[in-house]
């Protein structure tokens, strides 16, 4: 096996195009565990940990610009106020050593189903920054996933980094795991209030051959939030959100749970996280619950 360590993310890209099979290798959380199952042997691998600028992160107005190798730990630390639910979420990620290791980067290299940072970036319109020797080409978050374990990134690019917009209302993510922690979800959703717009952001995991949003339910709610008057939520309004989440999902039955458990979880976990992020919303107004 070849192991090359740029020192620069120019020499990364000129190395990829040299190798387009190469393996990137950032946090090796999951890349590791392949290559010790047996179930990758990559002929070369691109270690991606000695390029000071995939682990900066900036703000330029509205737009927050993650580089790729920044680990959840410090994602959770330095950027837990502006993007609240990407936090929640990356907390949720395995253990302390596998947040200190593991980047946002490599699971978007990943794309699993069940990745726990995908559903805030999708709540949120995040968009992924990939670039090669050719160029650099942003893509919407929802148009990255291409399939099981699938992304859109050409073989001689890489993920540089994720443009998000800092959090203008409540956000909530919420898991179901088999046991609390150090867990693959059985399903996962995170919502986003964008009050300025009047709209609502979805994002669903581990319910679909790609992480997805719930573009029904969004529009439902949106329409349906007093945003401005703060009313309180009505039971009708949040049940029928969460028969939306739970439609706009197609789940399947795994060792982890079946489809119809996932359905009535994803249903009960819109719920709940509306009504965290409406009573958040509505924070220091009595009328509102
Ligand atoms: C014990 C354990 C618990 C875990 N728990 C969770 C969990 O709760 N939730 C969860 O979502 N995940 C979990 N994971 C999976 C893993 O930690 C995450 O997916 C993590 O984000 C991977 O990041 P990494 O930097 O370690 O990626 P790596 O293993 O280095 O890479 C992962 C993939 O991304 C590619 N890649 C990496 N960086 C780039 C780049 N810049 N450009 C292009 N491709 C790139 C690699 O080639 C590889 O295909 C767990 C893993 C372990 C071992």
């Amino acid at each position: 096996m070849e192991f090359l360590r740029p020192a620069t993310w120019r020499e990364a890209l000129e190395a990829k195009a040299a190798h387009p099979d190469a393996t990137p290798i950032a946090g090796g959380t999951d890349v590791m565990v392949e290559i010790n199952f047996d179930h990758r042997r990559p002929d070369v691998l691109l270690d991606l940990t000695r390029i000071p600028e995939l682990t900066t992160w900036s703000q330029d107005g509205d737009v927050l610009r993650i580089g790729a190798g920044l680990p959840y730990t410090r994602l959770i630390e330095e950027l837990g106020d502006r993007v609240p639910g990407l936090a929640i979420a990356s907390r949720t990620v395995g253990s302390p050593q596998i947040r200190n290791r593991g980047t946002l980067g490599g699971n978007l290299g990943s794309a699993s189903p069940a990745g726990d940072g995908h559903p805030p970036l999708l709540a949120s319109d995040a968009q992924i920054e990939v670039e090669s020797v050719r160029g650099t080409r942003l893509i919407p978050v929802a148009e990255f996933f291409t399939g099981v374990k699938r992304n859109a990134l050409a073989a001689d690019e890489l993920i540089s980094a994720v443009h998000i917009a800092p959090a203008t209302g409540p956000q909530q993510f919420s898991k179901v795991g088999t046991r609390n922690a150090m867990v693959i979800a059985v399903c996962t959703f995170a919502i986003a209030l964008h009050p300025e717009q009047q709209r609502v952001g979805t994002g669903l995991g581990s319910a679909a051959p790609t992480p997805r949003r719930a573009l029904e339910a969004e529009e439902f709610l949106s329409a349906e939030l007093d945003w401005a008057g703060r009313r309180p939520l009505e039971d009708s309004v949040a049940r029928r959100f969460g028969e939306l989440v739970a439609q706009a999902s197609s789940p399947i039955d795994d060792v982890r749970g079946t489809a119809d458990y996932r359905r009535h979880a994803l249903a009960v976990m819109a719920r709940r996280t509306l009504s965290w992020a409406w009573h958040e919303h509505c924070s220091g107004r009595q009328e509102c619950a």
